[in-house]
């Protein structure tokens, strides 16, 4: 028996629709991509995906999107087999047209949450976002937290709290997620930054899970970042 529930696809994304930041984040990081798109509509980056019934709603509304197969990435085509075996029993992959063709009002709950996930303690409460620390090097926003403005996190945390009342399959992999990033974050002896929902930013300890309030500018930033701001 499916006990999906029922979402209005197009009530959430117009919910969730601010700007992760000010600044348009992908002139920012795009210069860094060797494919000179932003890294999170870079196939080659990161594969979107979605849930069945918004790949339903899509699919009425748009052609921007098609199932990913594997091969949109011309420089490096990727087995699907792995990354299908990974992707949640909820989700589906998917690739769109690219950047130069990206229709805002459609784009998927990944790319308005990118680079983010909601953030689940141990003890099953959501109490913020975490960013998918795959992209430490590459996205732009995870070295200027400080950016990210209120209404991207207020919207954000509306959608999921509203997502995971009808929904705890989807909370789950989200606790699953977050589990996973306090053993990343465990092995490199690093706390885990945290946009909370109070409006502050915090480092989590990721064995104690203890949280300590920071300033933006205390924060570590990576790769091409750490210089040019
Ligand atoms: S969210 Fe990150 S990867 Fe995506 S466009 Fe902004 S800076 Fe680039
Ligand atoms: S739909 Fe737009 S925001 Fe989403 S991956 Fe494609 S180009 Fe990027």
């Amino acid at each position: 028996m499916d006990f999906t529930p029922r979402i209005n696809i197009r009530q959430t994304y117009d919910r969730f629709d601010a700007p992760v930041t000010a600044v348009d984040c992908g002139r920012m990081c795009a210069p860094h991509n060797p494919d000179n798109k932003p890294f999170c509509c870079d196939i080659c980056e990161a594969v979107p995906a979605a849930y069945h019934q918004e790949w339903a709603y899509l699919q009425e509304y748009t052609d921007l999107w098609h199932a990913w197969r594997g091969d949109e990435c011309v420089r490096n085509p990727e087995d699907p087999a792995e990354l299908l075996a990974e992707t949640p029993e909820h989700m589906v992959l998917l690739a769109c047209q690219g950047p130069e063709h990206c229709q805002r009002n459609y784009r998927a709950m990944s790319c308005r949450q990118f680079p983010f996930f909601p953030y689940v303690t141990s003890d099953y409460r959501f109490v913020g976002l975490a960013y998918a620390w795959q992209f430490e090097f590459s996205c732009w926003v995870i070295s200027h937290l400080g950016a990210v403005t209120e209404a991207y996190r207020r919207e954000f945390v509306a959608v999921y709290d509203e997502i995971f009342a009808l929904w705890q399959e989807e909370f789950e992999s989200y606790a699953i997620c977050s589990e996973e990033a306090r053993e990343y974050f465990a092995a490199q002896k690093r706390r885990l930054p945290l946009l909370h929902r109070n409006g502050g930013i915090y480092l989590v300890s990721p064995a104690s899970e203890r949280m300590r309030r920071v300033r933006p500018e205390q924060l570590r930033r990576f790769g091409p970042y750490r210089e040019s701001g």
